[in-house]
């Protein structure tokens, strides 16, 4: 299962982990009252859909605009202008597919002072049969174009259940991202909480693209994306409640009614099998 940047982020906050203040809007008219809750002077309005590249993406409709599917404002009334033109259109991004997504939901988040982008992710790895962090200083872009392009710019290395995340694990990061002194140790720091968030939550991925370094000198995550391993939900209700049917496909909806786990896939060619 799948979620929403805000909800990931508030989920992240409660492991103490450092993300910028924000607010998701539903409804239009609510936009400017969401905006106004932050101090400005920069406001990011982001489109939640279950998909990434939403900053390069680009609206079907000429009424969205074309500034792409997450847009710096400067004021509260700008912000709610891009929400305005954003809700109940369709994004297409290079993960989304032609179709596209509609947004329905968009997120008003602070806007911070980019120093410079990193890429941090953790993931179930089947080799190792490990938790593993995949790490890189090359942030804010595709993480597959990095990996074809130079593989050497990206880290990998997997943490041991029987120890957990140590502070040897917190240093590689740091080190894989080229930090020093107390930049390292907000590494190290995150690490640690990204760790605990991962295991007690029963993620399968988490993907921070990008982590960054503010202009005065903090790490935060400033994009998040969370999927949980299905066949450990049943142990979190809570974490089921922010399941958004209207962003999966409807026939795997229907299969998971069933408890059957079926996976929609493109094309013409039917299978008939006894696996997923
Ligand atoms: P996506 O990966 O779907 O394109 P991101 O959340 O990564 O969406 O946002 C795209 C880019 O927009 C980021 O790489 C960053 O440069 C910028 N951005 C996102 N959130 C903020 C923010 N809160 N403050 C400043 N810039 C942001
Ligand atoms: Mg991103």
């Amino acid at each position: 299962m799948n979620i929403h940047e805000y909800q990931a982020k508030a989920l992240l906050r409660g492991f103490g982990v450092p993300v910028p203040e924000g607010y998701p809007v539903l409804k239009a008219e609510d936009a400017e009252a969401v905006a106004r809750q932050l101090k400005g002077p920069v406001w990011v309005v982001k489109s939640q859909i279950h998909a990434g590249g939403r900053g390069k993406g680009k609206f079907k409709e000429a009424a969205a605009g074309d500034k792409g599917g997450v847009r710096l404002a400067r004021s509260p009334e700008e912000a709610a202008a891009f929400v305005r033109q954003m809700l109940g259109h369709t994004l297409v991004t290079v993960q989304t597919g032609p179709a596209g997504k509609q947004v329905n939901r968009l997120y008003i988040e602070d806007g911070s002072d980019i120093e410079r982008e990193f890429y941090l992710s953790m993931l179930v790895d089947r080799e190792t049969a490990r938790t593993a962090f995949v790490v890189s200083t090359e942030g804010g872009m595709d993480i597959e174009e990095v990996a074809h392009k130079t593989p050497e710019k990206i880290r990998t290395f997997s943490v041991d259940p029987a120890t957990g995340v140590t502070a040897e694990h917190g240093r590689a990061v740091a080190e894989a991202l080229g930090l020093s002194g107390d930049l390292a140790r907000q590494a190290q720091d995150l690490a640690a909480k990204l760790y605990r968030a991962f295991v007690e939550d029963d993620m399968a991925m988490l993907e921070i693209n990008p982590l960054i370094l503010t202009k005065d000198g903090q790490l935060r995550c400033l994009d998040a994306k969370v999927s949980f391993d299905d066949n450990a939900l049943y142990r979190h209700p809570d974490l089921f409640r922010l399941r958004d049917e209207t962003e999966e496909d409807e026939k795997e909806i229907e299969a998971s009614k069933y408890d059957l786990a079926y996976i929609a896939l493109d094309g013409t060619i039917g299978c008939m099998v006894n696996g997923a």
